[in-house]
This record gives structure tokens, C-alpha cells and sequence, in this order.
């Protein structure tokens, strides 16, 4: 830990501002500029002029009082801006309330800020280095000596909540960097001096945002006008230690973390759903409901115990008649293979460090697979293909490892040993559309049938590293965008996400609470077959490099089942159940009566438990209802009689007695997957 110096930054800053007020670029438009007009176009297509160095705020102001009190961000050009920051030229202006989308982000900023201003006040001597928002919320790395604990929380939420009552303006100042890196070291906060040092070029200004006279931070923002404007949804979540700079020889710093929302009614709903997945974890399911474990000594490695197997073995029986259904092909290929091979292909170049090496006593040097791509053209490059041969849909449950950090490692939903759905379609350049769009009615198909609509479909385009010229990417976005077209859907625009070859399309699917995951992706690849020399003979005679469409469905099993547990906290429909009925006998005298039904029901296709314990009946339907097994058919002397099932379905009271015959009949209906019962039908 560094030292940390007394809190003096309160008259260090106030003497500072005043000098460098000057250099406040909000305050040259109104002396040195010519008094011109500005045009401002608004979004209902209207346009009015505005003396030049107009702000949002006096634009909000000129039109009317509420707009100007309702408004806390503007979108000029498309950029947020603060309310308060003068407009340049001509611009396109959108004025934002707090519960815009928009918005959401500078709350979370803006609480990070408030919560940092409170810690220093609650706990005087506290450094300050870095606020970001992040999903949902926010977090601070603070430097202190003594350890914040959860029980510092609500004197820090309400000191905040007097804060915001306050009402400080938030002001963005602009300063030099020498100035900056001057002002934080005079007020003992070392690690904001050394930011600005490490990052801001020399002679570049940088940006400071101050709550009033009280407090300020380097900042790029935007932010909210006043510390007033920030709703009173926010809530302190936890406390964690982080590295300075992430970087484990460096001071362990103390990271609070913190939602905020727009409203206590968002807020509460968020809280809500934590609560819910907390409910749903698939590691504590996995657990409860026999499924599978994982241990130390096979980091990121699942061990799948009978009952989660059969879930897998479910899942990967059903894609597999939905691929021989749409013409694919599978293929196995090697786990293990020479280093030459992923020179080949540049995975030793590029990749070597998420690899697995293996070595052999005859010198070799191997690595586990890390992906099954150039395996499958090596199967492609068998033989001479032809034109007739295009498009060839190469599947394979390819079981992949990769090293990841094992702080990285999630239960199934971050893993170093998976298997994915994975498949290449070789195509020629005029089927790339054609296939896209084949794929993503497949795909979409395959989620709903597991009871995961596609929220919406991600084009992720180039990134600012990538291989190939403007012609290649203007044709390969479109080439993805039109397929998508075609199968119905209109992408949402993923600027810069794609792979640094090529574009791609992702799939984000939202779960039983509202939550979203990316399940399946199609990404197109002019490289890897130029790389690995795959070649087809076209209608024309000559030679041609086939391109190569890399996409999976599920992703990967061990993530997709996690995704499945947690959607349906367990309880998963008939299909999917790794037992789907369990027979319980209430008295001895129905034992031999349970064993014969359950046999029946086997008989008919169904995955079948007895339960013949000398337990008492309800003791086991509690039992099986924890393990939220769909259908429990309870026998006495009474069903065996009458050779009838008293039937409780999983979440309902009621008894529904039924002839045994005909119980088989339609519990093996509702047993049948989806794809099999469309067939039947
Ligand atoms: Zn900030
Ligand atoms: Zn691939």
C-alpha cells in the first residue's frame, strides 16, 4: 500500500479552479466567438436556429421550462453530450429524459461518482483511482488500509442519498495535464496522479467532472447536470479486492460494487432477478438434482454423473436427427495432433497460448484440439470436389479444450474441456446467401424447440484490426445482411465485433427471468481454406477456393445445458428429464405391482424410477418433487387392483387416476421430442 495522505482536497481544489477557470472550454463561446447562428435539427424533422456556443440546456430552456428540467443528456450527431456542453456548428439534437436507454449508463456513472464522493467523506484519507460502469450496475477501486465491509453499506447509501439531495452541479472542466497531475498529487491522491501520467499523451488536455465546489474526478463522461438528477436506485452490492491495474504485483485495492437504475421499480425488479438466478444456478441444481460435479483437479472439466449424461445424450440425439434432417454430414476427428499441423493452420501462431500441449517420448510435440476447423478440412481435402460436391455441411460433437485462466472458469458456462455442436459448410461464394439464411431458420427452429426464442439476431462487422480490403468487408456485411433478410429477420448492428477475417451473425436468446445469452453463431471464412489449400473444380473446368461458413447451433453442450438448467430452474419439460415418471408404492402389498408398471413404461420408451422404500408415501413424493421429477405415479393396493396409476404432475396437488394402458399411451406423447412429435402429427 502506498501512504495515504490527510484529506486536504477540498481547498486545494477550490483555490485550483480558479485559476484554471480560464481554460474552461464552456466559457470561450460566450467571449471569443462571432455571435452567429447555429442550425438545429431536432428528431421530428423540424429545424430552428440558436446563436452559436448554444447549449443543449439553453436550447431545453428556450422551448420550454419542463423540457429543460426533464432533460439530462443530449444526443448531438448521435454523441452524447453533457446538457451544459456548447454545440459546435451545425447539429442534429435529441434531448433525453432519465428514462431513456440512453440514460442508463451516465446513472451508473454518475453513481460510481457519488458513491466515491460519500466513501471520502464517510472514511476521510480513502484514495480514489478508477469508476467504471459495468453490466447493471458499477464498481470503484478504492485505496485504504482498514477494509470496507457489507455492514459500511448503508451509511454509505445514505450519505449518497444526501448527496443526490444536495443537488451539486456537475461540471465538466477541461485542464492540462501537468495542472491535473499537479492538483491530484497535492491532495494526496497519488494513483489519479499516475493515471493521467501513464495514459493522457503530454500536451493533450484532459477532462475533470466536479460536483460543485465538493469533490471531482478524471472523467471522460458525459454526466448528468446536477448530482439532483440521479434517481435514488442504487444499491451497494459487494466488495471485492482488485489488483491496481489489474496487475497481481501491484497494491490489492478494495472494489465496491453497486447497482443503479432509473427507477426503485427497476431497481426492485433487478433485485428480484438476482434473487431468482441465485435460485437457478446451475452449480447448485447440478448438484441438488445429481447432474454432474466438478473438482480441482480437472479445472474447467466436467464429470457427468448418469442423470446429466442422459440430459446430454438427449440434447445431442435430437440436433443430431435435426442435422441428418437437413442434409449435414458428421465426422470425428483427432483429439490430438502435431504442432506441424497447427503451424499449418496458425493456431500456433496466433492461439499457442490457449493450448494444451502434449509431448511424446519420441520427441513429438501435439496439441489438443482447441477447435475442430482444420480437421474438417483435412476430411474436405480427401479427394477431388467438384461444384456438384458444394455446399458440403460437415458436422461434428467436437470435443475441444483450451486453456483459460481458471479465475475465469464459471461452472458449465465457462469451461476448459467442451463440446461444441460444431459444423463448416463448404460453399461457393454464390450459395454464402442461400446457406446463411438455410442456417438461421434451422437455428431459430432448434431454440424454440428447447423453449428458447431468438430475442434477436447480432451482425457483428468489422473490427478496427482485420485482414482485407473495404470492397471485401462492404461485400461479405452485405452478403450476412441480406441472408438474415431473407430468414425474416433484421439484425441489430454489432459495430466492430466481428472475427478479424470476416463479419458474422450471432444469436441472443432471453431466458425464463428476462436474461439474455448468445446461443449460436454463423461466421463466414475466406482464409482458413486459402491457409489450408481447400480447393473444388467449378463448372468451368478450373480450380476454386471453396468458402467456408463456421457455425454452431448451441455453441457448446456443457454451456447450453447450464443455459437449460437455469431456464427452467430444473424442472425441465417431459422430453428433457433425465427421469421422466417415478413409480412410488404407498404399501408393501404394491410393490410387486409398481416394479411390473414401471417395467411397462420402460417397455413403451419412457425413462422410468421405482421407488419401493418402506418410506411413507408422502415422505417420498416430497422426495421426488425436490428432485422435480415431471410425473409421479403413486400405487396402492387399490391401483393394483384396478392395474390404474394415481398420476401428480410436478408443481400440482391433484391425483389424476388413470388405467395404466392408457397412461402409457400419452405420457408417451408427451414424452416424444419435439421434432418427433411434429413428425408424428
Ligand atoms: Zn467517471
Ligand atoms: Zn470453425
Amino acid at each position: 500500500m502506498t501512504t495515504i495522505a490527510p484529506l486536504t482536497r477540498r481547498v486545494a481544489r477550490r483555490s485550483k479552479r480558479l485559476q484554471t477557470r480560464a481554460e474552461l472550454a464552456y466559457t470561450s463561446a460566450d467571449t471569443t466567438k462571432d455571435k452567429t447562428m447555429i442550425n438545429v435539427s431536432f428528431p421530428d424533422g423540424s429545424k430552428r436556429e440558436y446563436p452559436d456556443g448554444s447549449t443543449p440546456m439553453s436550447i431545453a430552456e428556450a422551448i420550454s421550462k419542463s423540457l429543460a428540467k426533464r432533460s439530462v443528456v443530449a444526443k448531438v450527431n448521435g454523441e452524447l453530450y453533457d446538457m451544459k456542453r456548447p454545440l459546435d456548428g451545425d447539429v442534429s439534437l435529441e434531448l433525453l429524459d432519465i428514462n431513456a436507454k440512453e440514460s442508463l449508463d451516465l446513472i451508473r456513472h454518475d453513481a460510481s461518482h457519488v458513491m466515491a464522493q460519500a466513501v471520502q467523506e464517510l472514511f476521510p484519507g480513502t484514495q480514489v483511482t478508477i469508476g467504471p460502469t459495468i453490466e447493471d450496475g458499477f464498481y470503484y477501486d478504492f485505496a485504504r488500509k482498514e477494509p470496507f465491509s457489507t455492514d459500511d453499506f448503508a451509511k454509505i447509501e445514505a450519505k449518497m442519498k444526501e448527496i443526490v439531495d444536495r443537488d451539486l452541479p456537475i461540471n465538466r472542466e477541461v485542464w492540462g495535464k501537468d495542472d491535473a497531475i499537479a492538483h491530484f498529487k497535492g491532495i494526496g491522491e497519488d494513483y489519479k496522479a499516475q493515471i493521467i501520467d501513464d495514459i493522457i499523451p503530454p500536451g493533450e488536455a484532459i477532462t475533470l467532472y466536479a460536483h460543485g465546489d465538493q469533490w471531482s474526478d478524471l472523467c471522460r463522461g458525459p454526466h448528468l447536470p446536477s448530482t439532483g438528477k440521479l434517481p435514488k436506485a442504487f444499491k451497494l452490492m459487494k466488495i471485492a479486492g482488485a489488483y491496481w491495474r489489474g496487475d497481481h504485483r501491484n497494491e490489492m485495492l478494495q472494489r465496491m460494487y453497486g447497482t443503479a437504475w432509473a427507477s426503485e421499480k427497476d431497481l426492485a425488479a433487478h433485485l428480484m432477478r438476482l434473487e431468482e438466478a441465485e435460485k437457478r444456478d446451475h452449480r447448485k441444481l447440478g448438484r441438488e438434482l445429481d447432474l454432474f460435479h466438478m473438482q480441482e483437479e480437472g479445472k474447467g472439466m466436467v464429470f457427468w454423473h448418469p442423470k446429466g449424461l442422459t440430459l446430454w445424450r438427449v440434447v445431442e440425439n435430437y440436433v443430431r436427427r435435426r442435422l441428418d434432417e437437413a442434409d449435414y454430414i458428421e465426422v470425428r476427428t483427432p483429439q490430438v495432433l502435431d504442432r506441424k499441423f497447427w503451424e499449418q493452420s496458425g493456431h500456433w501462431d496466433k492461439y499457442r497460448d490457449n493450448m494444451f500441449i502434449a509431448e511424446t517420448a519420441e520427441d513429438e510435440t501435439l496439441s489438443l484440439k482447441p477447435m475442430n476447423c482444420p480437421g474438417h478440412v483435412q476430411i474436405f481435402k480427401q479427394g477431388q470436389k467438384s461444384y456438384r460436391d458444394l455446399p458440403m455441411r460437415m458436422a461434428e460433437f467436437g470435443a475441444c479444450h483450451r486453456y483459460e485462466p481458471s479465475g475465469a472458469l464459471h461452472g458449465l458456462m465457462r469451461v476448459r474441456a467442451f463440446t461444441q455442436d460444431d459444423a463448416h459448410i463448404f460453399c461457393r461464394e454464390d450459395q454464402i446467401e442461400s446457406e446463411t439464411a438455410r442456417f438461421i431458420t434451422l437455428a431459430k427452429s432448434i431454440h424454440a424447440d428447447f423453449g428458447l426464442e431468438t430475442d434477436h439476431i447480432n451482425l457483428a462487422t468489422r473490427p478496427e484490426t482485420r485482414a482485407g480490403s473495404d470492397e471485401f468487408w462492404d461485400k461479405a456485411e452485405t452478403q450476412m445482411l441480406s441472408a438474415a433478410r431473407a430468414a425474416g429477420v433484421e439484425p441489430i448492428i454489432a459495430e466492430g465485433d466481428g472475427a478479424f477475417y470476416a463479419p458474422k451473425l450471432d444469436f441472443v436468446i432471453k431466458d425464463a427471468i428476462g436474461r439474455e445469452w448468445t446461443i449460436g453463431t454463423i461466421q463466414l471464412d475466406y482464409v482458413l481454406p486459402e491457409r489450408l489449400d481447400a480447393e473444388y473444380v467449378g463448372e468451368d473446368g478450373g480450380k476454386h477456393r471453396p468458402v467456408m461458413l463456421h457455425r454452431a447451433i448451441l455453441g457448446s453442450l456443457e454451456r447450453f445445458i447450464g443455459v437449460l438448467i437455469e431456464n427452467y430452474s430444473g424442472a425441465f419439460p417431459m422430453w428433457l428429464s433425465p427421469v421422466q415418471v417415478v413409480v412410488a408404492s404407498i404399501s408393501e402389498g404394491a410393490h410387486a405391482y409398481a416394479e411390473q408398471a414401471a417395467e411397462e413404461l420402460r417397455a413403451a420408451g419412457l425413462r422410468v424410477a421405482v421407488d419401493t422404500r418402506g418410506e411413507k408415501i408422502n415422505y417420498k413424493i416430497r422426495e421426488h418433487s425436490l428432485q422435480k421429477v415431471p410425473v409421479i405415479a403413486v400405487v396402492g393396493a387399490k391401483e393394483a387392483e384396478e392395474r390404474k396409476l394415481a398420476l401428480r404432475r410436478f408443481g400440482s396437488q391433484a391425483n389424476e387416476v388413470v388405467l395404466l394402458d392408457d397412461a402409457k399411451r400419452f405420457l408417451v406423447d408427451e414424452a416424444l421430442p419435439p421434432d418427433l412429435k411434429r413428425a408424428k402429427a
